[in-house]
């Protein structure tokens, strides 16, 4: 019998392909008319501007194991991928920069001290043995044998000195990582930004993961981003599905799973139509899983764990169309493609714990995407796209940090993209002067066009210790499987949780 898959994120796409290239009918439903969920390319401000509506960074996706596993094929079906070799810039506010290129000597050239210097060189050293030992963890199923082997795998590899010094970072917050092991504040600002991506403000434990792997990831191999915009790799997902016998079907929204004597039967659409299946993969948030199963699923610790499961701060998207790039104050930030904006680390404390407390953040801390410098082809002749990721804001709005804005999202998202343009002003004065058109994207929309992203949280929930690793999304579930025979999750919802790298989508499609 054929498998569905409910929703064509990149986990949905990742496991439908494997599966057909494994000679399994599959089916994938997707509510939206077009595919990708937050890995998808529109033209969201004028006619030749092509904007990646939500995830631009592919690094992920390249280092992925689905990736290695059929690069070959992805390029047949048309993926097409840029390399970046200048990813990331802190600006800061007295016109001093850091910036991670691949070129080791022009990164420690925007270092203003030489221990930071020595410090980094030293890191880098160790990093292939330590990121290798990082990434067969990340990419281990959670379930307890093949953990075990693992661990075990590791210990060898890096042994006791190595593998303690790698659960230390696992278990370090950013603030923890940056201060013991680099001097400068505005350096250690810059690397603890990355945590942000998550939901790990500089004190949260266990977020100096992604800091560590993004910044000395970034040095070792650069960035990638997709020619033409992310949705090429969609696009490949999609042709690779449909050549090996799957389909995509587009405004298909599902409306409950069915389930008889605990096993799943197959589900049935919004406009009545039941479709029979024996497997079926919710590419779905919790709460998305348990809106199409109104009766729960039998087991009450996993569904009360469902219903607890935890949602970080939302993400505000302002994409602008440009006559040029912005203008920067230090001009060498053209040349990236992120410049981050968050000038200490008790600044991106601040601005996350407002978020927490659901106020819009007095200064957020922002990451300005710069895609055409490297993708020229996604703008007409001379112009640019801008993609500014707004890190954190609430869902739900119970005040402004500012004392300014009043109301909901649906009255203050464009005021509050004007602070946030006021704001990178300050760094690239007259920016506005260069904005032919923009499209403001709040919490609320984002979750709109896409339940999985619950009050707007771009990471499918939070990534804090107690959710993550084994307790993603249930303790006792992290290998996608559920209580019920034949219903599994994929998703950033489920362990290895939020990003390209569709790491769940693999997993669960090679245990099936
Ligand atoms: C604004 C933003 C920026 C990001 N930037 C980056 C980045 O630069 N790099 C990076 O690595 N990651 C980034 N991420 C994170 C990454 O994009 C996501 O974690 C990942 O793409 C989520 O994939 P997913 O498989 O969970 O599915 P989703 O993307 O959540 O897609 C799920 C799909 O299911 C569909 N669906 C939902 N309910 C139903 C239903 N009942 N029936 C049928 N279909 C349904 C939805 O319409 C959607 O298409 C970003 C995320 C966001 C939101």
């Amino acid at each position: 019998m054929s498998a569905i898959v409910i929703g064509s994120g990149i986990n949905g796409l990742v496991a439908a392909a494997e599966l057909a290239l494994k000679g399994r009918k599959v089916t994938v439903l997707e509510r939206l008319d077009r595919p990708g969920g937050a890995v998808r390319t529109e033209e969201l401000t004028l006619p030749g501007f092509q904007h990646d509506v939500a995830a631009m960074n592919l690094s992920m996706f390249a280092g992925s194991a689905f990736y290695q596993a059929h690069a070959a094929k992805l390029a047949e079906h048309g993926m097409e991928l840029v390399p970046v070799n200048k990813p990331f810039a802190s600006a800061f506010p007295n016109d001093s920069y850091f910036g991670v290129s691949t070129d080791i000597d022009a990164t420690l050239a925007t270092m203003k001290n030489a221990d930071d210097q020595a410090t980094w060189r030293a890191l880098m050293q160790e990093f292939p043995a330590r990121a290798g030992s990082l990434g067969s963890l990340l990419g281990s199923p959670m379930r307890r044998g093949a953990l075990l082997r693992t661990l075990w795998r590791i210990w060898r590899q890096q042994g006791s000195r190595g593998s303690l010094e790698m659960l230390q970072l696992l278990l370090s917050s950013p603030r923890q990582w940056v201060e013991r092991n680099f001097r400068d504040p505005q350096l250690q600002a810059a690397l603890a930004t990355w945590g942000l991506h998550l939901d790990f403000a500089p004190d949260i434990s266990g977020g100096a993961i992604f800091p560590y792997l993004e910044s000395l990831g970034s040095q070792a191999m650069g960035m990638v981003i997709g020619k033409g915009g992310a949705a090429t790799v969609t696009r490949a997902l999609v042709s690779l599905i449909e050549a090996h016998g799957g389909a995509v079907r587009y405004s298909a929204e599902v409306a409950r799973i069915h389930v008889r004597d605990g096993a799943t039967t197959g589900v049935e659409l919004v406009d009545g139509q039941t479709l029979t299946a024996n497997t079926v993969l919710a590419n779905l948030a919790p709460s998305g899983v348990l809106r199409l199963l109104p009766q729960g699923t039998g087991n009450a610790d996993f569904d009360t764990g469902m219903q607890r499961f935890r949602h970080a701060p939302g993400t505000m998207m302002i994409h602008l169309a440009l006559d040029a790039l912005p203008p920067w104050r230090v001009a060498a930030l053209q040349e990236f493609a992120y410049v981050h904006i968050g000038p200490s680390l008790d600044h991106l404390a601040l601005a996350y714990q407002q978020a927490q407390a659901g106020l819009l953040p007095e200064a957020p801390a922002l990451v300005v995407g710069q895609p055409t410098v490297f993708d020229p082809s996604r703008a007409p002749t001379g112009k640019h796209t801008l993609w500014v990721q707004v890190r954190c804001v609430p869902g739900e709005i119970q005040g402004d940090a500012a004392g300014i804005l009043n109301g909901a999202w649906p009255q203050v998202k464009e005021s509050y993209a004007n602070r946030v343009i006021d704001q990178i002003e300050q760094y690239a004065p007259g920016l506005s002067h260069h904005i032919l058109a923009r499209h403001v994207v709040s919490p609320n929309d984002l979750e709109a066009e896409n339940p999985n992203l619950v009050g707007g949280d771009q990471v499918g929930g939070s990534h804090h210790l107690a959710q993550n690793f084994l307790f993603r999304p249930v303790r006792g579930y992290a290998d996608g499987h559920t209580p019920v025979k034949g219903l599994h999750m994929v998703g950033a919802s489920v362990w290895p949780g939020a990003g390209t790298g569709a790491g769940s989508g693999y997993l669960v499609a090679q245990r099936l």
